[in-house]
């Protein structure tokens, strides 16, 4: 039988706004197509084996808690990291979690170092925090263009460099910045973004793009098997129209 191996890092300090309703919805998608699937966790001062899991997942966080993470990210699990990223496995990280895979996260006179698996560095700012509703549009395989809904609040800005591209362009919310009118990172597989909701209960088909993507089966001889998603494009429709898209 298949299995996904998902390693959720830091599930008791990066998981607010009900971030880890994301992998329940990764597990339920899985055992509902007779997929196994097999969570283990990594927290702070554990080394990560870069070989362990499909996909590797980082929830948002309080700024206090990020500071704990970002300095093991950077001391201890920085090169599994950059090696199970270089082997195609899937990293996923939202909000505070993606804020730390870029250079650095720039918070007050301290700067965090982040994981440096994409070129982006985030300054938090003396600014409103950037809240709300948001809707994206992502092209995340060639010519489909589809759109992400869900939920932001953060005071950092993220800037993306030259060697980056966004997940998605912003139709409504903030995004990045809540200026360039980007959101998020892909490089590959690995991605960042800003939206909670939780991010997968609201995108399910989102959901199975990290599946197959996590499983080799992008280009698929197999693909996934269409489930009844019919709360799931309600909890979509939803999320949506509450961004006004
Ligand atoms: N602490 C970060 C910020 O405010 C991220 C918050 C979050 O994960 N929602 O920018």
């Amino acid at each position: 039988m298949p299995e996904l191996r998902v390693c959720a890092l830091y599930p008791d300090l990066m998981n607010i706004y009900a971030d880890r309703g994301n992998l329940l919805v990764l597990e339920r998608r899985c055992r509902w197509r007779g997929i196994d699937f097999n969570v283990t966790a990594s927290g702070l001062g554990e080394r990560l084996d870069p070989d362990g899991a499909d996909l590797y997942y980082l929830g948002g966080g309080q700024d206090r808690d990020q500071k704990l993470c970002a300095l093991d990210l950077a001391e201890v699990k920085r090169d599994a990291l950059h090696a199970a990223a270089a082997r195609g496995a899937v990293i996923l990280a939202v909000c505070g979690g993606y804020q730390l895979l870029g250079h650095s996260y720039q918070l007050d006179s301290e700067t965090l170092p982040g994981v440096g698996l994409v070129d982006l560095v985030t300054v938090r700012s003396d600014g409103p925090r950037l809240i709300g509703n948001v809707a994206i549009e992502v092209e995340l395989d060639a010519g489909v263009r589809r759109v992400l809904a869900g939920f932001e609040n953060h005071g950092g800005r993220t800037r993306l460099g030259m060697n980056a591209a966004a997940l998605g362009r912003v139709l409504k919310g903030h995004g990045n910045n809540g200026e360039d009118g980007y959101e998020g990172v892909r490089h590959g597989s690995v991605i960042g973004t800003y939206l909670h909701g939780p991010l997968l209960p609201k995108n399910a088909w989102f959901a199975d793009w990290l599946i197959e993507t996590a499983l080799c089966r992008r280009d698929p001889v197999a693909p996934l098997e269409p489930l009844d998603d019919q709360l799931e494009a309600d909890a979509h429709a939803d999320a949506r129209r509450a961004a006004g898209v």
